[in-house]
């Protein structure tokens, strides 16, 4: 059971509670590597060892409040920002009603697009917040489960997914609108917000039957739960590696339930996704 989070200066924390215990130094185990650097987020790939060393630490760790704190994404090196499109009904039909009409689309889903990609620099912490390139275009929230890699493959089964999943986290896929490709529209600097933490895949029994929440600024936006997802969690898994290997590390944003809305600065952003976290998120 551990909640994990990286955060200030690219400290290792353990979350009990509203504390966070410091727990850098088991980074320690990780092996030093030399160019050409190995495609893996390097905390992810040597998960099991980490976490040998944080049991040893914690009694002993320094302790900070939660609200004293910066927290960044948990998996600082994705090696791909894999994102599910359309992946649920209502949402599908919502975009319809909207966006299609305004862009001249006809909004499919899921099956017919597949997947897409995020930049990985557009990867940031709860507590760094959103900042809009574009704050005269449309941008909008879409509060996601993310699923971290843990062990990577190719063509892996569905009935063995979850035996390549990390953990869990909290996810933004924050999302200009507009014509251009979802790619470019979804990976602005600060576009894929992870965390608050990650929670290390024993604690959360069923992915697939998760609720999801999403206020601004007090205004209930999104309320769905995981159980609609069209392609779930172990289906993405699957499908995902018929394409490319995963590495450990990747983070796939499962895709939105209906609600999506724009954001402007100065918006506050709360969220939660069912046994993994709420936080809270600004927008400027
Ligand atoms: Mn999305």
């Amino acid at each position: 059971m551990t909640r994990l989070c990286r955060f200030n200066e690219d400290r290792l924390g353990i979350v009990e509670g509203d504390q966070v215990l410091d727990v850098t130094e088991a980074l320690g185990v990780i092996p030093e590597v030399r160019w050409p650097y190995p495609v893996n987020d390097a905390l992810i790939a040597n998960l099991d060892a980490v976490l040998g060393q944080v049991e040893r630490l914690r009694a002993n760790a320094r302790t900070y409040a939660l609200a004293e704190i910066v927290l960044k994404s948990p998996v600082a090196n994705p090696p791909k920002v894999i994102a599910a499109p359309v992946n649920y009904l209502k949402h599908q039909a919502e975009a319809n009603a909207d966006g299609g009409k305004n862009f001249d689309m006809d909004v499919k889903t899921i099956d017919y697009y597949g997947l897409f990609l995020k930049s990985g620099s557009s990867v940031v912490g709860v507590g760094e917040g959103v900042v809009m390139p574009f704050p005269d275009r449309r941008t909008d929230h879409e509060i996601e489960l993310v699923v971290v890699i843990g062990k990577g493959g190719r063509n892996i089964p569905i009935d063995r997914a979850r035996e390549h999943i990390a953990g869990y986290a909290l996810g933004l896929d924050i999302t200009l609108r507009g014509p251009e490709d979802r790619s470019l529209r979804k990976s602005c600097d600060s576009f894929s917000v992870i965390g608050p933490w990650l929670v290390t895949a024993d604690e959360v029994s069923d992915p697939n039957a998760l609720d999801l929440t999403l206020e601004v600024n007090g205004e209930p936006r999104q309320s769905a739960n995981t159980r609609d997802l069209i392609f779930n969690v172990d289906k993405l898994i699957e499908y995902a590696s018929t394409f490319y290997e995963l590495m450990p590390g990747d983070v796939i944003f499962t895709g939105t339930p209906e609600g999506v809305g724009p954001i402007l600065p100065g918006d506050k952003i709360t969220c939660g996704v069912e046994g993994i976290a709420q936080a809270t998120v600004m927008v400027r």
